[in-house]
């Protein structure tokens, strides 16, 4: 069985701490991406894993097992980096055959039987002949996945590996990797700084942030209900908009804007008095103050609006992204930014009334980072639609 178990991970080097008391069960055939920025641990997480770095304290067991002193070559383990490691006067056949060295119990036969039939299963079986120079970048990718796939391993540990593609080959790659770890059951741990990759692929995420866990949730948690300001920064693209400022009797107050809270909110605010209120770019809604249905005057401002100027429009074909800022303000620390649908023209220039959902915002302590209160959802209903 290839469930994972780390508990009280620490490794140092001299004065650093790259993995910091990292504790973290993963399940037998589970997808769990590690994702953070450079320098944030998941590297070395994944090397004390694989056994090419010791911890300095703590365990990790793999289907129950002690493993820390496990040599890699015993840890039924396979691994994937970025740089694909080919060997370049082998054939593809060769190559993938290689990752069978270290395993007993084969025949020569059966060896070459496994190497064709794990080709297929990556449509590469008309590639076994040729040598990696001959091949492009994505067929490469392939190849080392073979090498890792044939051994059939309890657990695969992949570290960037996508990250030497181009965008489109990337995007078809995740979900190749997707569809065959689906189709091959293993437990994969997978190491990437780039969100997208995480949301996409991902059962769970791990996010570390200077070799600290800072949540490990489902992509839909980890975007929704983030722990704290640093996931919620992490995750999301454009990243939610996060404005500075306090609390009054019953309202966030901004430098240029009071939003007022729900009483419940309020309730979960406490006697904290610096808040940080978030909202992601897509749950703002932007109506063209020019248009008839919008009030005239500021007075005239419903309690959750406020009037904004476009200073920037980003056009990606689906969609814009217009950079908000508050009247003669185009530098304020609370400037927006919002999405909306790309047949929706503004341009910049224009005055628009913004609407901030009370139902769609997050709080949270402006001293710790921790998440007071997240955006309101039913769960259920969230996930029955996204289904459809
Ligand atoms: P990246 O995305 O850039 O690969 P990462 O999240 O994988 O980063 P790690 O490679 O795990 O980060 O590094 C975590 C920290 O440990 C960094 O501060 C790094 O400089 C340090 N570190 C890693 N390996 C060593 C080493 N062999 N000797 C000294 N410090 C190291």
């Amino acid at each position: 069985m290839g469930q994972i178990q780390l508990t009280g991970l620490t490794k140092r080097f001299g004065d650093t701490v790259a993995v910091d008391d990292l504790s973290l069960d993963i399940d037998d055939e589970e997808f769990l991406v590690l994702v953070g920025p450079s320098g944030c641990g998941k590297s070395t997480t994944l090397r004390m894993l694989a056994g090419l770095e010791t911890p300095t304290s703590g365990d990790i067991y793999i289907g129950g097992d002690h493993m820390n002193y496990r040599v890699p070559q015993n840890r039924d383990i396979a691994m994937v980096f970025q740089d694909y490691a080919l060997y370049p006067h082998m054939t593809v056949r060769q190559n993938i055959r290689f990752g069978l060295e270290e395993e007993e119990g084969y025949t020569s036969a059966e060896r070459d039987e496994r190497v064709v039939e794990v080709a297929e299963t990556l449509g590469i079986a008309d590639l076994l002949d040729r040598k990696p120079d001959e091949l492009s970048g994505g067929q490469q990718q392939r190849v080392a996945l073979g090498r890792a796939i044939v051994r059939d391993p309890e657990v695969f540990l992949m570290d960037e590996p996508l990250s030497n593609l181009d965008a489109k080959l990337r995007a078809e790659m995740r979900t190749e990797l997707q569809n065959l770890q689906d189709q091959l059951a293993v437990t994969t741990v997978y190491v990437t700084h780039n969100q997208t990759e995480a949301m996409t692929m991902a059962d769970r995420i791990a996010v570390m942030d200077g070799g600290e866990l800072q949540q490990v949730a489902s992509p839909f948690e980890c975007y929704h209900e983030p722990n704290n300001l640093f996931v919620a920064e992490f995750i999301g693209e454009p990243m939610i908009n996060l404005v500075r400022g306090t609390r009054s009797e019953t309202a966030f107050v901004g430098e240029h804007f009071s939003y007022p809270l729900d009483a419940d909110v309020m309730e979960s605010v406490g006697d904290r008095e610096d808040l940080v209120l978030g909202i992601r770019p897509e749950d703002i809604a932007v109506v063209d103050a020019t248009t008839d249905d919008t009030p005239a005057d500021d007075a005239a401002l419903g309690d959750h609006e406020l009037r904004m100027d476009v200073t920037v429009v980003e056009p990606h074909g689906d969609q814009n992204v217009l950079h908000l800022s508050h009247p003669d303000q185009p530098s304020a620390d609370d400037a927006l930014q919002a999405v909306t649908e790309g047949m929706h023209l503004v341009t910049r220039g224009d005055r628009v009334t913004v609407t901030i959902p009370p139902d769609k915002i997050h709080v949270f302590d402006a001293e710790t980072g921790t998440a007071v209160h997240n955006r309101r959802h039913d769960q259920e209903a969230d996930r029955t639609q996204l289904e459809q």
